[in-house]
Formats: C-alpha cells, sequence, structure tokens
C-alpha cells in the first residue's frame, strides 16, 4: 500500500519567534569541562557549516582571565573542526574566534549577569555552563525586567535534583522568558537519534502495527560504557547511574521508542507525546523485584587496571553511590500496559553496548516439523553510531526443516554535527524541538524518586561487580548478553 497522504507541514522547522534568530552566545562557566571539551568543539562544526553567520560568542566566568586566554582556548577547542574545514568554514571561525571576548563575574553577585545581558546584542540565548546550584542561583538573581524579549535560557542536566526542585526552578525560569525559550539540554536527543527512530517506527507499515503488547514481550534499554568514573566524582559520586543517565537520558529513548504516532513532527506534536507516554510511566511498587543497583571493584579493562570505585580519589563509600543501575518501568497504558521497559547503564562495564533491543513475542503456532530453536525476533537500535539490526529465524543451512538464525543489518544515517553541534543548532535558530519540556523534566523525577527513597531506605541490596565484567549476574539484562560492539 503506498502512502499518498501529505505530511501536515513541509518540515519541522519551528517558525522562529518575533525577536529573529539569536545573535549573541554566552556561554557561563567558559573555563569548564563542558565548554572546552563538548560545547566548543559542537559550536565549530556549525560554525564551519555556515549555520552560526553574525553570531556574537562571550564567555564569562569566575576565572580572572583575559580575552586572549580565552580566544587561546577557543582556537584549541576548535582545532579539529578547522583541520576539516574548507577555506570558508576556516575564515568563518578565524572571525567568531577574534571578535569573540571574555568578561570575567561572578554570575551569583547581585545585578552582575543582567548588566552583562544588557550590555551585548540580542537576542542572547545564555548557556549555563555551570554548577547546577550555581545555574539555579544565577537565574534566580535575575528579575524579569532584566532579561530583553528573545533571550533564550540554556539549563544543562541536571535539571533540579527531585521532583520538587525540578518544578521550582521551571518556575524560576518561566517567571524571566517563556516556556519555548528555554532549552533544557539532554544531548542524547541528538537529531539524527531522534528522526532515526521515529522514521523506522512511523514510515514502515510491517512495524507500527506490531509495535505494542499484542506483540512484544519487552524492551531494553542500554548504555554501558567502559568509562569509569574518570575524575568526576565530585559530580558522580553525588548522582549514581539513575540519576546521571536513566532519570534523564533513558528515559527520553524510552518515550520516543514508545509514543503514538503523532501528527507532525513539530516540537508541539512530538513533545505532547512523549510528554503523554512519560506521564504513564512509573517503577515500582515491589523495588526489590524491579530495581536492582551495583558498584565496580578493581579489575581489568582492555589493558587498563581499574581501582575499586570505593578507593577513587574523592568517594565518599558512606554514599552507596551506585554504578550499574537496572530498573523495569511499565508504561500503563492501552499500547504497552504489560511489557516491561528494562533500562539500564554502568560503568567500567567490560563491553560497550549503546543500543534498544524489541523483542517481540513467539509466534502463536510453529508448524510442527521445524527443528531447532525457535528464537525470538530481535529487533536493535543501535546508538552512536546508529545501526539497525533484525534478527530472525530462517531455514538452516543443510537440514531445511532446522530453524536458523539470520541478521539483517543496516548503518543508519549520521549527522554531520557532533551532539552539542546539534543542540546548539535548535537553540541558535530557536527551535526547542529537542529540548526537554517542563512538565517532562518534573515526569522524569516523578518516575525515578520512589525508586531513590526505597535504595535510601536499603530495600535493595547494593551488589558489586569487577569492573571489566559484564555486571552483576542474575539481573534481567544478563541473560542477552550479545552486544553489537565489543
Ligand atoms: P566544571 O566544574 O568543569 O565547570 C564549571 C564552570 O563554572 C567553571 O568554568 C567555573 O569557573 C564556573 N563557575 C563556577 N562558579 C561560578 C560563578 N559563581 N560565577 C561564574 N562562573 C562560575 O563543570 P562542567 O563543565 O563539568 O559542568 C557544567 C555543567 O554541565 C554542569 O551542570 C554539569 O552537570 C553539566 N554537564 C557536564 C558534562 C561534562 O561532561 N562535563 C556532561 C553533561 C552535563 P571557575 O572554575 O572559575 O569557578
Amino acid at each position: 500500500m503506498s502512502n499518498t497522504s501529505a505530511p501536515a507541514q513541509e518540515n519541522a522547522t519551528y517558525t522562529p519567534t518575533p525577536e529573529g534568530p539569536v545573535k549573541t552566545l554566552l556561554i557561563l562557566g567558559a573555563s569548564g569541562d563542558l565548554t572546552g571539551r563538548l560545547l566548543l568543539p559542537g559550536l565549530a562544526r556549525l560554525v564551519t557549516r555556515g549555520r552560526a553567520d553574525g553570531l556574537k560568542l562571550i564567555g564569562a566566568g569566575s576565572d580572572s582571565w583575559t580575552t586572549e586566554n580565552w580566544q587561546k582556548r577557543l582556537s584549541e577547542s576548535f582545532s579539529a573542526a578547522r583541520e576539516k574545514a574548507d577555506d570558508d568554514g576556516e575564515r568563518a571561525l578565524q572571525q567568531i574566534c577574534e571578535h569573540s571576548e571574555y568578561h570575567a563575574i561572578d554570575v551569583t553577585a547581585e545585578g552582575k549577569l543582567a548588566e552583562l545581558l544588557n550590555s551585548l546584542p540580542g537576542p542572547v540565548a545564555i548557556y549555563f555552563a555551570l554548577p547546577p546550584a550555581i545555574s539555579q542561583t544565577a537565574c534566580e538573581q535575575l528579575r524579569p525586567e532584566d532579561v530583553p524579549a528573545g533571550t533564550r535560557l540554556v539549563m544543562e542536566k541536571p535539571f533540579g535534583s527531585g521532583e520538587e526542585s525540578a518544578r521550582s526552578l521551571n518556575q524560576t525560569l518561566k517567571a524571566l522568558v517563556p516556556e519555548d525559550h528555554i532549552h533544557r539540554v539532554d544531548h542524547f536527543l541528538g537529531k539524527a537519534t531522534v528522526f532515526n527512530i521515529l522514521g523506522l517506527r512511523f514510515a514502515n507499515r510491517m512495524l507500527e502495527p506490531v509495535w505494542s503488547n499484542q506483540h512484544i514481550e519487552k524492551v531494553e534499554i542500554f548504555f554501558d560504557e567502559k568509562l569509569t568514573v574518570e575524575g568526576r566524582s565530585r559530580y558522580y559520586d553525588k548522582a549514581g547511574a539513575l540519576r546521571d543517565m536513566i532519570q534523564s537520558h533513558l528515559l527520553q529513548i524510552m518515550a520516543l521508542m514508545a509514543i503514538n504516532g503523532p501528527a507532525t513532527i513539530h516540537e508541539r506534536d512530538l513533545r505532547d507525546h512523549v510528554g503523554s507516554t512519560l506521564r504513564a510511566a512509573s517503577i515500582g511498587p515491589d523495588f526489590a523485584q524491579c530495581t536492582r543497583r551495583a558498584r565496580y571493584t578493581a579489575g581489568t579493562i582492555g589493558d587498563r587496571d581499574v581501582p575499586n570505585y570505593v578507593d577513587e580519589e574523592g568517594i565518599d563509600p558512606e554514599n552507596m553511590t551506585e554504578t550499574l543501575a537496572e530498573v523495569e518501568v511499565s508504561i500503563n497504558n492501552e499500547r504497552w500496559a504489560g511489557v516491561p521497559f528494562i533500562l539500564r547503564s554502568g560503568k567500567a562495564v567490560g563491553r560497550k553496548r549503546k543500543e534498544a533491543v524489541v523483542t517481540f513475542k513467539p509466534v502463536n503456532h510453529l508448524p510442527t516439523g521445524f527443528t531447532g530453536a525457535d528464537v525470538p525476533t530481535r529487533l536493535r537500535i543501535g546508538f552512536g553510531p546508529d545501526t539497525l539490526q533484525l534478527e530472525m529465524d530462517v531455514n538452516g543451512p543443510g537440514n531445511i526443516f532446522s530453524l536458523d538464525r539470520a541478521v539483517l543489518s543496516a548503518e543508519l544515517n549520521a549527522s554531520d554535527l557532533l551532539p552539542y553541534g546539534e543542540v546548539l543548532d535548535g537553540v541558535l535558530s530557536g527551535d526547542p524541538l529537542l529540548s526537554v519540556r517542563d512538565d517532562i523534566a518534573e515526569d522524569c523525577w516523578r518516575i525515578v524518586e520512589p525508586v531513590l527513597e526505597a535504595w535510601a531506605r536499603n530495600e535493595v541490596p547494593l551488589e558489586e561487580y569487577e569492573a571489566g565484567s559484564s555486571g552483576p549476574s542474575g539481573w534481567v539484562t544478563s541473560q542477552e548478553d550479545v552486544p553489537l560492539e565489543s
């Protein structure tokens, strides 16, 4: 059957607000890790592709840097993009760097941020690349009359520390600018990944009718990495795997895997669907049965010796921080009731595994006479690089009655922007499509908070696994260890 229905609109481009596109990007936390390692390289890609023409870049922070220090940092962070750029791209990088300035300010001091903001060509996007508590205080220092129309506020994760604090932060921000000028960043929601999932799900007639509890047994979403705490203990030891990864990134991916088909891929339709899916999601009440947590002990990953998590610098064992977490989420609606969505993320795991695995139910009746194992059909969507694998039963070689396994594989298209390039692209063009909406940010906390409370009451043991292993045995996700890459 051909698809004859016309799209409701040509593309997903957001209608820009009357103030026009962003003229100045103000990065607070100019000397920080996020800025140097992720934001500036992402911006550089945009600049070399002509997607940030005329943009003024301002760095600010509490360091007593000069503009020369800052420009040196820019030059270093732009180097990878410069090497790949053509002459125009190189010139554009040179220009943005030469016209960039640094301002030493304490953003928590009364009036300082407002003064800087009002001295810059607007509309301004303020990127809060700051410790979360500092971002919150900086926003509390702003008064609505300090904030010119068109200003965009870009907030990093974690967004609040619970449902209540996320709600309170939302109120602070919404007193300053409209909701669609607030960009709560989740860099997992890169355009390519989001649209690869949506395209696969909604543009294939053979998938959509079977995408429900009628035909699907379970959905698993993995983000296991070999990286350890890597010097970020100050943040990580207070966060842990559940807050750091599952509360934000994996719930967002889960929602995209589970939403009903939106009418358009415009931000309002898409985020409405994500919102209603997450509102139907919950974990519990038997936390000992539907959640698991563990932390790594000393081991080896590749040729690297990894110490005990609790012996890493800056770790307090009393925090009982988990470095690996697994939770079973229920989505209590017509489409998904009864299907577990199992989300798992961990550090210091021997095999990198970043994928969603959809396991289908067995066929209603396998004709008598076939031999061999009837293994469930599985669809795997790998993230970064985005890939697709469909595992099916076929007739075996040699004995035509014996079932064998075939895997159909494809690479999905990648974006030529880095994840933070995609984030900034949405900010600069005024499109909140890939930003986390206020209600969604609160709901993600609402879903995980009961787990955090049960863990704090010690209802679920903190298990251990050796660094470099695949995690503790006996977990739901340890049964089918077939990663896409090693
Ligand atoms: P860092 O600690 O490396 O950097 C924080 C920056 O904030 C520094 O430049 C610091 O300057 C500045 N700062 C602190 N206090 C003030 C103040 N009162 N006024 C002005 N500037 C101030 O943090 P990260 O870069 O790692 O993280 C920033 C944000 O990004 C956090 O919310 C984090 O959760 C989030 N994030 C980070 C990721 C990462 O990989 N780094 C990944 C995803 C999110 P100074 O040193 O001079 O105080």
